[in-house]
């Protein structure tokens, strides 16, 4: 009997649901545990208080003094809520979130004088090793050291008993080692030429920042069904396992009800969310069986981006209370659906505009139409780099495959804004007529109804979809770190508002034309470039596919072949001219992509293997010697009748044969391929052969095995089952 898959079973049937504690209204305890506006108008002396302000705001630096009375009022709060240690809190290049605790108590070295203890230098600047992070090479080009340094922007915050303090994480050299640096040079790049922009349209804009609204979507499954599953422990998803004879056809779980038990465990992430500050809105069943979203009401990007971040660690530890494993790995399970992360984008000005909103009259509109023409033209520009920004070997399973966005990078705007663009581009070349001014401010920019947000239908398929009032980047994976999209999209953005305004300039400056002239001319120009960037059919098509060539858009559909455009000359260039990230850190990044592409197929192919040969094999033979016992003694009882008794039991033997020769031999040569891999110096063929030569063996393992979960009695699978993962709760 296999026990562990059974007892399993039992386990999660005897579950019940956990209580969770009722807060206060979430208006009352919403930010209760972040160093928020409320917290340091208490704790910080005015002039603090205002430091931090213009940090925050204008991105002023802090002086030391200063820097040591806001530690001091930090600590002073932080104490007053139990907390015990610090940390600083930064996301290096593994994607995930890191940090190391220090606690507050400090002695003399002969146990005199014990002190809470927290000063501006530690708030300021911390030295974790540099050479324990992926870092790029640029730890042996440079200095092994790099130093983590307080980002004002994102208010610290208490988690358990620890004060966090989010980071920015740097070589000693200046180069940046994690996501965050680079995401907030994108944003100041953005910030400045938007702005730039936007005065065009009133001059008292003087800051412009991106707003981000991420929607995540995860599984749970029992964490003791997901304990018994080394490949989920492993690689976060399943490597094998043949599909359910129920799935998601029946429709009945998107938007149904959701299961107590995991109400309860929402309930719970929502009031952690709440003290963090994180303010969470939506949540709901998705299409699979056991798939959920969680959605926030959307913020400044960077926070938003710290914000997921912390999500996505707090999650899993309010599951631990809920006996619940979270899943946030793209495509955990074959033949349903599989996870993203939209990543909802727009700019906001500071007098309170949303730029991708239309407005209530001509000139409003018109500014709504640059920043969204331009947005376009910016993705028709560097579509591969988009591409390139979502690239990982997880999401691979959703891109390249007829499921979720395709790998194609397209824009999708709705019928109402296709025929605004085909009438805007009617527009005269040079000046304009006084009667054509007039007709295009009533019956062109005049005409564009507030009410788009629900008369863009939404197209699901779309990688890149206009929703009303913002635009949508549905191909990001769901367990991806928003911030390598957000500083790709903006950074894009941010060039082409820069070469817009030069455009506009220079024909106002040369050819004489007034503003809203010189922007009509431009902007017609672009809506004629980047037509084969539209599409509004069906994204996961066959017809698609073909017509996407023939438009020339990229078509990558693995990791290694997406991410060659990250360091593309025009890449470089980009990211260079904006200040985001020089070529040591571009060429870091990719690098560090590449061989976590590589480590996370190898360590896929070592457990497939694994799994293959000690779990399925060993189960397949003891169930084929059970038959060769019944033939055995089939034969004893009936003599030379047996063969005609004993046929579908002989079919069977001979069957499980085939399928246990069809995975030694596969194992095998999937382990020589390793072999040869490994051999690679360089880590672009590494990872190209990884994915080229070692995963087409999966699929072929996991056939055969899959064939044999048919086969075999089911009391002695060791391997829980998809319809146990998926349908016990
Ligand atoms: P769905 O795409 O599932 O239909 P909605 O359109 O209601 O959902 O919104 C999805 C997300 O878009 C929400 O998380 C919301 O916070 C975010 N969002 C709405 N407006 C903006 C904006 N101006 N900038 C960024 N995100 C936004
Ligand atoms: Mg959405």
């Amino acid at each position: 009997m296999s026990t562990f898959r059974f007892q399993s079973i039992k386990e999660t049937a005897n579950r019940r649901t956990v209580e969770v504690k009722e807060l206060d209204k979430k208006s009352v305890i919403f930010g209760s545990n972040v160093f928020n506006d409320k917290a340091m108008r208490q704790f910080l002396t005015p002039e603090a208080y205002k430091a931090v302000q213009s940090a925050v705001q204008h991105g002023t630096k802090i002086d030391r003094k200063l820097a040591d009375y806001i530690a001091m009022g930090m600590k002073e709060w932080a104490l007053s809520k139990g907390v015990t240690h610090y940390t600083h809190w930064f996301q290096p290049l593994t994607g995930a979130t890191a940090e190391k605790h220090d606690a507050f108590f400090e002695t003399s070295f002969d146990g005199s004088d014990p002190v809470e203890k927290f000063g501006g230098s530690q708030l300021v600047q911390q030295e974790p090793d540099a050479s324990s992070f992926p870092n790029g090479g640029i730890r042996n080009t440079f200095e092994a050291r790099g130093y983590t340094a307080w980002d004002p922007t994102s208010p610290a915050f208490i988690f358990g008993t620890t004060l966090c303090i989010p980071t920015v994480f740097v070589s000693y050299t200046g180069e940046a080692l994690d996501n965050k640096a680079p995401l907030l040079r994108a944003l100041s790049a953005i910030d400045e030429a938007a702005t730039e922009v936007a005065k065009y349209f009133d001059k008292n804009v003087k800051k412009v920042t991106p707003t981000l609204g991420w929607e995540q979507e995860y599984f749970l499954i029992d964490s003791a069904l997901a304990a018994s599953r080394p490949d989920i422990t492993l690689t976060g998803r399943t490597l094998l396992g043949h599909a359910s004879a129920k799935g998601q056809q029946l429709e009945d779980h998107y938007f149904g009800s959701i299961p107590t038990r995991v109400l309860n465990y929402m309930r719970d992430l929502e009031n952690e969310c709440m003290l963090l500050g994180i303010p969470v809105k939506t949540r709901h069943n998705e299409v699979a069986p056991n798939q959920f979203e969680l959605a926030p009401i959307f913020e400044e990007t960077n926070l938003a981006v710290d914000h997921n971040s912390l999500l996505m660690d707090v999650m899993q530890k309010v599951a631990e209370r809920h006996f619940f494993k979270v899943l946030f790995h793209e495509k955990p399970f074959k033949g349903v659906n599989g996870s993203g992360k939209h990543n909802n984008w727009s700019m906001a000005t500071d007098t309170g505009i949303n730029l991708l909103a239309p407005g209530k009259t001509p000139m409003s509109n018109l500014q709504f139409l640059t920043f969204f023409i331009n947005t376009i033209k910016a993705v028709y520009t560097y579509e591969e780099l988009m591409r390139a920004s979502i690239a990982s070997a997880s999401n691979d399973h959703r891109l390249g495959a007829n499921e979720a966005p395709p790998a194609i990078i397209s824009v999708f705007i709705g019928q109402q804004l296709t025929k605004v663009l085909e009438n805007l581009q009617k527009v005269t070349d040079g000046k304009l007529s006084p009667e054509e001014k007039t007709d295009l401010k009533l019956n062109v920019v005049g005409k564009i109804p507030d009410v788009l947000l629900d008369n863009t239908d939404r197209n699901r398929t779309s990688p890149f979809a206009f929703t009303g009032n913002k635009f949508e980047f549905r191909a990001v994976g769901s367990s991806a770190n928003c911030a390598v999209s957000m500083t790709t999209l903006n950074s894009i953005v941010a060039k082409q508002l820069k070469d817009f305004k030069n455009e506009v300039d220079a024909l106002i400056e040369k050819k004489g034309l007034k503003k809203d002239e010189a922007i009509f001319n431009v902007l017609r120009e672009y809506i004629k470039q980047t037509k084969a960037i539209l599409f509004e059919g069906d994204g996961y098509s066959d017809d698609w596919q073909k017509e996407a060539a023939k438009r020339k858009l990229s078509n990558f559909k693995t990791t290694p072949e997406a991410l060659k455009a990250k360091v593309s000359k025009k890449a470089m260039d980009l990211f260079e001219e904006l200040g985001v990230m020089n070529h040591v850190e571009v060429e870091a990044r990719y690098e560090i992509e590449l061989e976590e592409y590589t480590k996370k197929i190898q360590i896929e192919g070592r457990v497939l293997g694994d799994i293959a040969r000690n779990h399925v094999i060993p189960t397949a033979i003891r169930y084929q010697n059970t038959l060769i016992e019944n033939v055995k003694g089939l034969k004893e009882i009936f003599g030379k009748d047996f063969e005609k008794i004993a046929k579908e039991q002989i079919i069977l033997i001979k069957e499980i044969s085939g399928h246990i020769e069809g995975i030694n031999s596969n194992v095998d040569a999937m382990t020589e391929e390793r072999k040869k891999a490994n051999n690679l110096t360089s880590a672009e063929k590494m990872a190209a052969a990884y994915c080229d030569k070692v995963k087409p063996y999966f699929d072929v393992i996991r056939e055969h095995c899959d064939k044999l979960e048919l086969l075999v009695d089911d009391e002695i699978w060791t391997l829980t089952k998809y319809r146990e993962l998926l349908f016990t709760r």
